[in-house]
């Protein structure tokens, strides 16, 4: 391929990385995990399954009242939904922005509080790398690497060799940067600056984040072995304190795409 060719390639590539939906309706798509046989985290006769869905069912009330957004539940019932699967819906939506919804569980019943997790950059820490293992099931690297290819570019599909390296290297850069924004809006609009303290921002090789090619991010609302996070998640009050806090975050990350 001449040099021309290739900057020419390169150049679309980067043009549809940075064109944005930012004048239409930003579509989020909600995904509660886990549901169906999958509990999930399962402790105090508490599923995990059943906490997603509801913040996730409150998430989608909300944003179905703002006529700047959509979004699409990717389960609203308590059935079976495989990570492959979920990704494939997300993309077949057509999607601006993902939320991946978990809660969380820890042996050590002392750990508490919310985590926000996007697609890691760097080799992500001992804890974060268990963690992934325990929310991407057991999938195989075949399958991973299939899901990543199918949903690339499309410039990255005709691509052979280097360029196509590029443009994958590319491609997760600019994923892994909008992802990192979306989350920090979310975890800025969580608490207050001074309560901030039990939540954290993290990078994970989550499957459903790292597969999807819109802005994505995942959220651990709290630890279900810890009794003061597990009173708070089953409560219906701390789920719309929740649900309006992921929208505020929404809509500041919409703002700044207008800017
Ligand atoms: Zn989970």
């Amino acid at each position: 391929m001449r040099f021309k060719d290739l900057s020419f390639v390169i150049l679309t590539a980067y043009l549809i990385s940075f064109s944005s939906s930012a004048y239409a309706k930003l579509h989020i798509i909600i995904d509660p995990g886990h549901g169906g046989s999958d509990k999930g985290a399962n402790y105090y006769g508490i599923k995990e399954s059943d906490i997603t869905l509801s913040v996730a069912k409150k998430l989608h009330a909300l944003i179905t009242k703002d006529n700047k957004l959509q979004s699409s539940l990717l389960r609203s019932k308590n059935n079976n939904l495989s990570l492959p699967e979920r990704v494939s819906k997300a993309q077949e939506a057509s999607g601006d922005l993902y939320i991946s919804i978990h809660v969380n569980a820890n042996r050590n019943r002392s750990i508490y509080g919310p985590e926000f997790y996007f697609q890691s950059q760097l080799s992500p820490d001992k804890e974060a790398l268990y963690l992934a293992g325990v929310e991407n099931q057991e999938l195989s690297d075949k399958l991973r690497i299939r899901n990543w290819e199918e949903n690339s570019w499309p410039a990255i599909k005709t691509a052979q060799g280097d360029l196509r390296n590029i443009l994958f290297d590319m491609q997760r850069i600019s994923h892994i940067k909008k992802s990192s924004k979306f989350a920090q809006q979310l975890y800025m609009n969580w608490q207050p600056k001074r309560r901030r303290k039990s939540v954290s921002l993290r990078q994970a090789p989550f499957y459903v984040i790292s597969n999807s090619n819109m802005p994505s991010v995942l959220i651990e609302l709290g630890y279900i072995t810890n009794k003061k996070d597990m009173r708070k998640l089953r409560s219906k009050g701390f789920q719309s304190k929740v649900v309006k806090s992921i929208y505020n975050g929404i809509k500041e990350y919409q703002k700044r795409l207008l800017l």
